[in-house]
């Protein structure tokens, strides 16, 4: 329980994409003064003037109605940030680095160097973003080199769980916080910076389990939790291949061992795999600092993790060239000629994101291949095209499928999942549909004349 009476100290938030726009709008909407920092200009402009710029259900309104409130801002201003704030979270990128191993600390350390030296009371740095383990002592050490040794600045970890697209309840209703601190003063300080929170559970009569732990452990909940889940997918990916040469169906298997509460029946959907801005390169950062500890052979599953991953994305190619009878010659299948319709550009449905998505991955390799593709995603075009802009992109749905001599499945939006299969068939070229997602109703699309190739399951 939060200390009474403690006065709500105000938040910044360094880094306002994904992560830190989501959290310093959803704390604003939770009475807190809150102060949203990029160094992204036109991004910081853009939020000021009430829009987001992404997209997250039901995140436009709540940053309209807090700005209103006067309850939020944005700066690109670390002075403002410093006067302002008596906990900043830091909120920003930790890409995978160029050399392909590791994550990038470059952003972490700009924020924690440009915010620091302008301090001018104690505050306390709390670490969002996913790192590798033995950051938040390091930015202790940044700490204490620049800023003004008199304020006994602290530093805390509480990493971030939050789903895009599920983003909005995670943040306001979190299953769990986690809260690595070294002192009274820095665990008081964030179970009061969390006040809201709790106060939402209470009058919603949950809980809000708390762990209380080092950094270390803080650190290292994240990319363990993010290693189990892509694990999780990898198994089931891993079996669809099995049931593929077998001529068993994984949907049934996956229902089956999910009946079993200790395998539980979440992140069971085979598929093309896991993509976005955060497993893949999680599991290559974990992997890299595990190397470093001399821990490496511990995690090497993690790299067949990400094999199988790989391989998944590769099966909708190898499908295709089955159903269009375009056989594998030295260069893999000539695709030339025919009409791909790509359904689906984000990572996952209900966000636009598409960073390392799975979708583009195929569509450019359908591409090489030699397929006219036309991809068409509900939210992420925009983003798609900056990231594939030789691409063709259709306006919608029913234009992207129209000629197609195949139609690819490949983000579960509700758009595509119920679909209808008779009028989409009255436009496409012949009725076949690879299901990337194990997604559609198989039977109302076969019913509908279509021939559906899943993953991991017999043709229908
Ligand atoms: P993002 O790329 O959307 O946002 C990062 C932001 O940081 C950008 O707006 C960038 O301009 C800003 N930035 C860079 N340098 C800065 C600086 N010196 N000062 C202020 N701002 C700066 O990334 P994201 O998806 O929000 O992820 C941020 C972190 O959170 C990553 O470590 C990620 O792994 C982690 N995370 C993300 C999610 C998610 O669902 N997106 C969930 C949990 C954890």
């Amino acid at each position: 329980t939060p200390p009474s009476g403690a006065p709500r100290p105000r938040l910044t938030f360094l880094g306002t994409g994904y992560l830190g726009a989501t959290y310093a709008i959803c704390f604003a909407e939770l009475g807190y003064d809150v102060l949203g920092v990029d160094v992204d200009e036109p991004k910081i402009s853009k939020l000021q003037a009430g829009a987001v710029p992404f997209h997250e259900p039901g995140l436009d309104d709540l940053l309209r109605r807090n700005i209103a409130a006067g309850r939020l801002r944005f700066t690109t201003d670390y002075r403002e940030a410093a006067e302002f704030g008596d906990v900043h979270f830091i909120c920003v990128g930790t890409p995978q680095r160029a050399d392909g191993m590791g994550a990038d600390l470059v952003y972490v350390e700009s924020a924690v160097t440009s915010l620091v030296p302008h301090l001018t009371r104690k505050a306390l740095l709390v670490g969002k973003s996913t790192v590798p383990v033995g950051t938040a002592e390091w930015i202790e050490q940044l700490v204490s080199k620049h800023a003004p040794a008199e304020l006994g600045v602290e530093v805390a970890w509480s990493p971030e769980f939050l789903q895009e697209g599920h983003a909005l309840e995670d943040v306001l209703r979190p299953n769990r916080l986690i809260l690595g601190v070294k002192s009274q003063w820095a665990h008081d300080m964030l179970i009061t910076a969390h006040k809201g929170v709790f106060d939402l559970a209470h009058n919603e009569d949950r809980e809000v389990p708390v762990v209380v732990t080092d950094f270390a452990t803080a650190e290292l909940v994240k990319v363990a939790a993010n290693a189990f889940l892509a694990t999780k997918i990898s198994f089931i990916n891993a079996m669809a291949e099995v049931c593929d040469a077998a001529g068993a169906d994984v949907t049934q298997l996956a229902k089956s061992i999910g009946y079993d509460a200790r395998i539980g029946n979440k992140f069971l959907r085979a598929g093309i795999g896991f993509g976005g801005g955060c497993l893949p390169k999680d599991i290559r950062a974990f992997q890299a600092r595990a190397q470093e500890l001399g821990a490496g052979e511990a995690l090497r599953f993690l790299h067949e993790v990400d094999l199988i991953n790989q391989r998944s994305r590769g099966r909708v190619v190898q499908i295709a060239s089955e159903l269009l009878a375009r056989p594998y010659g030295p260069a893999g299948p000539d695709f030339s000629g025919l009409n791909i319709a790509v359904l689906g550009a984000a990572f996952k449905p209900n966000s636009d994101d598409v960073r390392d998505s799975p979708a583009l991955a195929i569509a450019r390799s359908l591409a090489r291949h030699g397929a006219q593709i036309s991809i068409f995603d509900p939210q992420g075009m925009e983003n798609a095209k900056r990231e594939l802009p030789d691409m063709t992109y259709a306006p919608t749905l029913g234009d992207a499928v129209t000629g197609a001599d195949l139609v690819c499945v490949l983000t579960e939006w509700e758009e595509f999942r119920y679909a209808d299969p008779n009028a989409l068939g009255d436009l496409v070229a012949a009725k076949l549909v690879i299901d990337g997602r194990n997604c559609l109703d198989q039977a109302l699309w076969s019913a509908a004349g279509w021939t559906v190739r899943g993953l991991g399951r017999p043709s229908v």
